[in-house]
């Protein structure tokens, strides 16, 4: 493992477009890209949108095709998390991998979905959208046209509301706020948004807070107990007013960075902190550009 390795954790898009900058930028030393996802990185955007109404799109969606990496001396790790950093040592811990030792750290480790702690929200027919894997099971649960709720009316949800109605499907969105996206767009713009989507079909309910997620006999997924604008806190599944769904359920409320892992100052208790240098987006701070490519970082 060479010491001289540039080291990114999370091969998104910033990570890829991290290690790409390194490169046309003249670094040549090692740059290792590790991310826990088994694929290469790709562009999530499309997932909410193209995907949704035509299916999974293959390899349209990385952000450089898979040989570049190795045309680029890019040491791309998939499928691997990364579960601690030591800044002292100037290493990371790989589950299920070999460590790997830098001279420079950077985090693109993104976000991931909130993830609301609701009674039910673990029910077959729920999904969330973050992943390939995400996007090709809502796919084809879309595809089957299910009545569909979706709790979240942000711009992924209402993407995914649009998704819906293009395959045929019943769709409510359940939005805390009065009108989604006002907080965002102002009232006006808002108020054009809400229109298409009812033009569209989507039943689109604001001031609604979600409370619970029901099943149906099997353990799928049912319908949503919410409280209502005008209600005082109440359940209201199954009585009028209650939101059913029979097969999707998809939920996007946000994200929340993914942290835990490589938490600042990750298991560190040295006394004495790494010496500083000048990379950009570094944890570590370290230098980095005067050594040369080389060193296997194979796991
Ligand atoms: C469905 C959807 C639609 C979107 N649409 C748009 C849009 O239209 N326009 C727009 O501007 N933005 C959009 N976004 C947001 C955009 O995709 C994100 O801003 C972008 O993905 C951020 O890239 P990133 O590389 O910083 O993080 P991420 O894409 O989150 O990538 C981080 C990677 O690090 C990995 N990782 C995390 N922790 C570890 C660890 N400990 N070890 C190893 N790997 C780890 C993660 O699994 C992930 O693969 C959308 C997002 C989604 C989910």
């Amino acid at each position: 493992m060479s010491r001289s390795t540039v080291a990114i954790v999370g091969a998104g898009l910033a990570g890829a477009k991290t290690a790409e900058a390194l490169r046309t930028r003249g670094y040549d030393g090692g740059v290792v890209l590790v991310g826990d996802e088994p694929h290469a990185p790709y562009e999530r955007p499309a997932l909410s949108k193209d995907f949704l109404i035509d299916g999974p799109l293959g390899e349209k969606i990385l952000v450089n095709a898979e040989d570049w990496y190795d045309e680029h001396e890019v040491e791309l790790v998939t499928g691997h998390t990364v579960t601690g950093v030591d800044p002292r040592e100037r290493r990371l811990s790989v589950a299920g991998a070999a460590e790997i030792h830098y001279r420079a750290l950077v985090l693109t480790t993104g976000a991931a979905p909130r993830r609301l702690r609701l009674p039910g929200a673990d029910l077959a027919g729920v999904h969330h959208l973050r992943t390939v894997e995400d996007g090709t099971a809502l796919y084809a649960a879309l595809a089957r046209r299910p009545r569909t709720v979706i709790i979240g009316g942000g711009w992924i949800g209402l993407e995914v509301a649009a998704a819906a109605r293009s395959h045929g499907a019943e769709v409510t969105v359940l939005e805390q706020a009065r009108v989604p996206m006002e907080h965002v767009l102002g009232a006006r713009m808002a108020g054009v948004l809400l229109r298409a989507h009812h033009d569209h079909g989507v039943d689109v309910r604001g001031g609604v807070h979600v409370t619970a997620l029901r099943q149906d006999g099997s353990g799928r997924v049912a319908g949503c107990a919410a409280r209502l604008p005008t209600s005082t806190p109440r359940e209201t599944w199954p009585t009028p007013g209650t939101r059913r769904c029979t097969d999707g359920c998809a939920w996007s409320t946000g994200t929340t960075p993914c942290t835990s892992p490589t938490r600042w100052p990750p298991r560190f208790s040295a006394s004495t902190p790494p010496t500083t240098g000048s990379p950009t987006s570094s944890a570590t701070s370290t230098t980095w550009g005067s050594s040369t490519r080389g060193g296997s970082n194979r796991l």
